[in-house]
């Protein structure tokens, strides 16, 4: 134990909390990140200069407390999202970490648990611990698949209070068909908990994969998760969303802090909003480079998973973190997620992808 975590452990933190790691993905500073799965493009200049202005309006009035309901920015959301939403469906936060956040703090909680199917993303347990409810790992099949008949049997033993469904999936990045949303809300429906489909990569969706938006009508209980931070393009800037019924928002508010959308975010994001075929331009050069991911690495002998985001899981690596380091070395750095055998990287620009293919290229050739 360093110094830190001995003076650490002499806090009176919460049982829950003892012994945990913050969320820590390395920031280090290397010409090529591939590693946080951003929009690795920079924002358009016409984007640039109208957040810039829409920001300066707004530190005229920040003397005062922003518009707590942030009513325009739930209006271009729902605009944004379609599927016959309005602004009563639509609750934002600051990134969508906040968004699941207030989701636990309101239907989780001491006494209460959060069923989602490992590996996930990360933060699932940390959210969970945050808010004192406990995290159940439910399962996957071998290549990190989920059925409905496997996540609604779950779902019937474990009897959480909330699901997590992250789809598509970080970090193996496939989507889930709806007939497992569906499969897992009717369980639910028994026990009347919550089911939450994370979509934080929706945008880059293969053809014929649905969003759960299209179950949303009719289903009470259900919660879809957006976020501004992907294909938008605006990690920085720190919008999540979500759409649900309107009841589901109500209970929100019974959480979120007075005021949390700041004047200055709320800015940022309409003026984003309003330049939004601008902003999305990139998603269909990212898809390629995604594709051309995944038939490289296959060329190559590797296993990459179907991705319905804009990364790219990928096995058959005999030694990751030789390869993680090996890259790393060169400048560029992909993401080590501890699954044995794999590795998980964005796509990037172009040249960032074909700087990231032949530096693996060349790694494997050396370690035969
Ligand atoms: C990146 C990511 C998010 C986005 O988080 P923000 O707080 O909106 O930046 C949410 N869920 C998953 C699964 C992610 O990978």
């Amino acid at each position: 134990m360093n110094d830190r975590s001995e003076l650490l452990s002499q806090l009176p933190l919460r049982e829950n909390l003892r012994g945990l790691s913050p969320y820590g993905a390395p920031q280090i500073d290397v010409p090529i990140q591939l590693n946080v799965n951003e929009n690795t493009h920079p924002l358009p200049t016409s984007v640039v200069d109208a957040i810039a202005q829409e920001v300066a309006k707004a530190a005229t009035t920040l003397n005062r407390y922003p518009d707590r309901e942030f009513t325009e920015l739930r209006e271009l959301l729902a605009d944004y999202l379609g599927h016959n939403l309005d602004r009563e469906n639509i609750w934002a936060a600051n990134g969508s970490n906040e968004i699941l956040q207030q989701i636990l703090q309101a239907f989780g909680g001491p006494g209460r648990s959060l069923l989602s199917f490992v590996p996930t993303y990360s933060m699932y347990p940390l959210l969970a611990s945050g808010t004192d409810t406990q995290f159940i790992a439910g399962t996957r099949a071998e290549d990190f698949t989920l059925s409905a008949e496997s996540a609604a049997a779950q779902v019937r033993t474990h009897r959480p209070n909330v699901i997590f469904l992250c789809s598509p999936n970080n970090p193996t990045g496939t989507a889930l068909g709806l007939d497992v949303i569906q499969a897992v809300y009717e369980v639910a429906s028994e026990t009347k908990a919550i089911v939450v489909v994370d979509e934080a990569y929706a945008e880059f969706s293969l053809a014929n994969t649905k969003s759960a938006l299209t179950l949303l009508d009719g289903r009470q209980r259900l919660i879809i998760s957006r976020t501004m931070s992907k294909a938008f393009g605006l990690a920085g800037a720190r919008v999540g969303y979500l759409a649900a019924a309107p009841e589901v928002t109500d209970a929100i508010r019974l959480v979120r802090l007075p005021y949390h959308l700041s004047a200055v975010t709320q800015a940022t994001a309409i003026a984003a909003l309003k330049n939004i075929d601008l902003l999305l331009a990139q998603v269909e050069e990212i898809k390629t480079q995604r594709d051309r991911i995944v038939t490289r690495l296959t060329e190559l002998g590797l296993k990459p998973s179907v991705s319905d985001s804009n990364f790219v899981f990928f096995g058959g690596l005999e030694d990751p973190h030789t390869i993680w380091q090996g890259l790393l070395d060169a400048g560029i750095i992909v993401r080590d997620n501890g699954i044995k055998g794999t590795l998980r990287v964005t796509a990037g620009t172009e040249s960032e992808t074909t700087a990231f293919l032949e530096h693996l290229a060349t790694l494997l050739g050396a370690q035969k």
